[in-house]
């Protein structure tokens, strides 16, 4: 019988903390839920040197973009999973490019949100003493790119690249619309007809004389994922002496080991998500709630900052009570400004 433990558990060393903590009693096996501790996660960030940042969909659902997955997630009659694979595309590349000519105009109304900000500025702020910070995600949407993020990999590839079908060439396009003919068109309603463009008219390859039909660079259902990216993935996982799995329900594989992984070998894992997943208990730490909300207060200083002086103005408040008795709630506010000025 296994019971979980309802008590946040304390680090012996951040790079041995992550080893799950077991205690026989008799026949009985106790096993410490994840912490959710910001302070302890603090202390194990402070000390990390290499931290891996692993990213789901979860991040970019709460920029408002959307999946095709699940209820009400479709395109005209279609999810993602009918559009994005090798043989629909074979069938009917007009209406995948369609497809995909929505989704990169839907980017362009979308911004990068407070979690993908302050990924973008913990990479920023380490590089500067020396730590470095890799986005592993399994998003297509550029979002931590244009956040500000340097040393992403694309697991899943881009929205915004595309590969050649003739001679394998995959460079960046960002142009909008992709090609004259996908204008105006992609519209999501489910009454909207196929534009049927032949395929001379679809995107097409620009290299030499190539002109080969091209398709977003991107991993379709069906796909296995690029040996190099995965590779680097591989030499990251190793290095990280922290992870964080961030807005991912850690179930799509390859992916959804990486973490396990990382925790397996006594690394601090940190979760961060709207629910616990299925390999939340392996991990040391859990933060549950929009990532927009729980992944700033955990990276950024500024926020340590503005709790000291939160804990400055309690104390003065106590303080002056102590020595003057009734003290106005106007005293203690000039109190708290004097301490941020
Ligand atoms: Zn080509």
């Amino acid at each position: 019988m296994i019971l979980r433990q309802l008590v946040s558990r304390r680090l012996a060393a951040p790079l041995c903390g992550g080893a799950r903590e077991t205690q026989r009693r008799g026949t009985l096996v106790e096993m410490a839920r994840p912490s959710s501790d910001l302070a302890e996660f603090r202390q194990v960030f402070s000390n990390a040197k290499h931290i891996a940042i692993i990213t789901g969909a979860g991040v970019s659902a709460e920029s408002g973009v959307p999946t095709f997955r699940g209820p009400g997630g479709y395109w005209r009659k279609w999810q993602a999973q009918d559009l994005a694979t090798p043989e629909a595309f074979a069938r009917n590349p007009s209406r995948v490019w369609e497809f995909y000519h929505y989704r990169r105009e839907v980017m362009l109304t979308k911004n990068p949100n407070p979690a993908h900000l302050a990924i973008a500025e913990c990479e920023a702020r380490l590089s500067r003493q020396g730590r470095s910070v890799v986005v592993i995600t399994q998003n297509i949407d550029e979002l931590h790119r244009r956040a500000g993020s340097q040393h992403v990999l694309e697991i899943h590839g881009s929205l915004f690249k595309t590969r050649c079908m003739n001679c394998g060439h995959v460079t960046a396009n960002y142009k909008s619309p992709i090609c004259a003919a996908l204008e105006g068109k992609g519209a999501p309603d489910p009454n909207t007809n196929d534009a049927n463009i032949p395929m001379e008219k679809l995107p097409r390859c620009e290299q030499g004389m190539c002109h080969g039909l091209l398709r977003p660079n991107v991993v379709w259902f069906g796909e296995t994922l690029d040996s190099d990216i995965l590779t680097q993935v591989e030499k990251e996982l190793e290095i990280c002496d922290l992870c964080l799995v961030v807005g991912t329900s850690s179930v799509v594989y390859p992916a959804a080991m990486f973490a396990p992984q990382v925790a397996a070998r006594g690394v601090p894992v940190a979760e961060f998500n709207t629910e616990t997943t299925p390999a939340t208990m392996r991990f040391m730490f859990h933060f549950q709630g929009p990532c927009g909300t729980t992944l700033p207060p955990a990276l950024d200083t500024t926020w340590l900052s503005i709790n000291l002086l939160t804990c400055l103005f309690v104390s003065r408040c106590i303080l002056l009570n102590v020595v003057f008795g009734n003290i106005s709630h106007f005293t203690c506010v000039v109190s708290f400004l004097s301490h941020l000025s």
